[in-house]
């Protein structure tokens, strides 16, 4: 067991600068306008450094550092740019556990999480877009004896990306990693919540790439993200974030008529077949485990199991159990290693979820554990901490339908296989869904038949660089991570040639 120093603290291994300006061009550059905000840990509720509050000018002088930059990076070899990725990937490495500690203080998630999955995922999705740029492959087709088409895929140019603050460092990993692999030079824009760790990476990384390639314009979404998506100096969006914000970034991309790709919300359902209980063996155990993971980065995870659908016969005992497993979870101080679920990410989305939770009571919700803000003692008082709950009702309520983003799951029965799939298919989203069961038939089956991206048998929230992860319905366009993501930025050149001497 260990216990971080927290940022500030003698003995922390994370050191912030007072202020953080924006990256443009290789330097820092104070913001035009000279605004900066508080940036504030919901480790303690409270202000740790200042970052710069961008505007449309901060947003024109990046993109125009990212159009110098973008045709020299463009020409480099698929080799150079991958050494590059990989020696990124050996900086965050060496670096681990001092981003860990500043992405849990930033965000609050339990930093056993940020050591485990976060930042060794980071590592590994950097490494993994070093090979799949090496391994693409262009194609050619003989169109007659003489004409040959080549195919070329050409970077797109300057991109623009807007991340979400529930695992900073990863999306913005997601979006870097193939962005550059490709070719592109890149505009990021950062959640307003959580800043300073993707600051931490740029200066780790910044001497790594060209001036201009990567810049970073801190700010609010209206006054810094939409003049970056709306910006005719970018051929691209990404965009992580609420599928209502999701549909503005569309609308402002269609005014310069740009793609996008865009990752979303959802309500995903986490299905639990009754043959799971057969036996009381390692396999229930793990499905057990599986329920819990609703708490996983305390909730606020894109792909939340936060439905939970019970079979009839197994209900009773199942969510007994489950109710169990789940209360064992160890709440406290997100900087020690022990810590199972940490704080929310801010004041807003504290609020956020204490007010669903006071829905799901008044639309009859009954409350099996939690259902309460939680009070740590000392420093951690002033933090954002949410008892991981558990609601049994029905799919028509909101607590159902509508994504809390909180360490709360809604628990329902089903009568059989039809009920089952008709219930996880109710609803607007198609992020995630887990199928728990010993027969394959049924998993397999499940699996084809809900309308999700990313179906899970037999586990859950697992994220490999190498499986295409993205929405059905409302959770999104495109995919994200496996190299088909390549594509999402980049172009095909066909290059038509006749090699035939005679006239036509
Ligand atoms: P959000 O939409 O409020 O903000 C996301 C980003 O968009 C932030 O950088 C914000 O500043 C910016 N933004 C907000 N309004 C904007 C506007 N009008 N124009 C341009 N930019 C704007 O989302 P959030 O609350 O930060 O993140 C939580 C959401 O992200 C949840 O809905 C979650 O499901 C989703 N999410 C999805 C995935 C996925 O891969 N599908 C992954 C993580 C999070």
């Amino acid at each position: 067991m260990a216990v971080y120093a927290a940022p500030g603290a003698p003995g922390s291994i994370v050191e912030y600068r007072s202020r953080y300006d924006n990256f443009i061009g290789g330097e820092y550059v104070p913001p035009v306008k000279g605004d900066y905000f508080v940036d504030v840990t919901p480790v303690t509720g409270q202000p740790f450094t200042e970052v710069a509050r961008s505007t449309a000018e901060d947003v024109d002088r990046a993109v125009a550092a990212a159009e110098k930059a973008a045709p020299a990076w463009g020409r480099t070899s698929p080799a150079e740019r991958a050494l590059v990725l990989n020696r990124i990937a050996d900086r965050v490495e060496a670096n681990l556990e001092r981003l860990a500690v500043a992405e849990t203080w930033e965000n609050g998630k339990p930093v056993r999480e940020a050591l485990a999955a976060d930042l060794p995922l980071v590592v590994d999705h950097f490494r993994y877009f070093a090979g799949a740029i090496r391994a693409q492959e262009g194609r050619t087709s003989q169109i007659d004896d003489d004409t040959v088409a080549y195919h070329f895929h050409e970077p797109l140019g300057v991109v623009g990306q807007i991340i979400p603050w529930n695992f900073p460092l990863l999306m913005a990993a997601w979006k870097l990693a193939p962005a550059l692999a490709a070719g592109n030079a890149v505009v990021l824009k950062p959640a307003e919540q959580t800043p300073a760790s993707i600051h931490l990476l740029v200066e780790l990384v910044a001497d790594l790439l060209p001036a201009g390639v990567l810049n970073v314009v801190n700010g609010f979404g209206v006054e810094a993200g939409k003049p970056l998506a709306q910006h005719s100096g970018i051929r691209k969006v990404a965009f992580t974030g609420e599928t209502t914000t999701g549909r503005l970034i569309m609308q402002y991309a269609s005014e310069n008529l740009i793609p996008v790709t865009l990752e979303l919300g959802g309500k995903s359902p986490n299905i639990f077949f009754s043959d799971v209980a057969a036996e009381r063996d390692a396999f229930y155990d793990k499905a057990l485990e599986g329920f819990s993971l609703f708490a996983l980065n305390s909730g606020e995870v894109c792909t939340c199991p936060s439905r939970a659908l019970v079979q009839a016969d197994i209900y009773d005992d199942f969510l007994a159990d489950a109710v169990e497993r789940t209360r064992r979870i160890r709440t406290g101080n997100p900087l020690d290693t022990e810590t199972m679920i940490g704080a929310q990410a801010s004041n807003d989305q504290l609020e956020k979820i204490l007010s669903y939770i006071d829905i799901g009571r008044k639309e009859g919700a009954k409350v099996l554990l939690g259902g309460e803000r939680l009070e740590h003692e000392g420093e951690l008082a002033g933090g954002y901490y949410v008892a991981p709950t558990i609601f049994e009702g029905h799919n028509g309520m909101r607590i159902f339908q509508e994504e809390i983003f909180g360490p709360v799951v809604s628990v329902t029965r089903f009568a059989d296989y039809a009920e089952a799939v008709a219930i996880a298919n109710d609803t607007l989203y198609g992020l995630g869904a887990g199928v728990w069961s010993r027969n394959g038939t049924t998993a397999y089956r499940a699996g084809r038949d809900i309308q999700a991206g990313r179906v899970w048998v037999n586990h859950y929230h697992s994220y490999p660089a190498h499986a295409a992860f993205g929405g059905y319905k409302q959770s999104g366009i495109g995919r994200e991570t496996h190299h088909m993501m390549l594509q999402h930025y980049q172009q095909t050149k066909n290059l038509l040639v006749s090699y035939s001497e005679n006239a036509l």
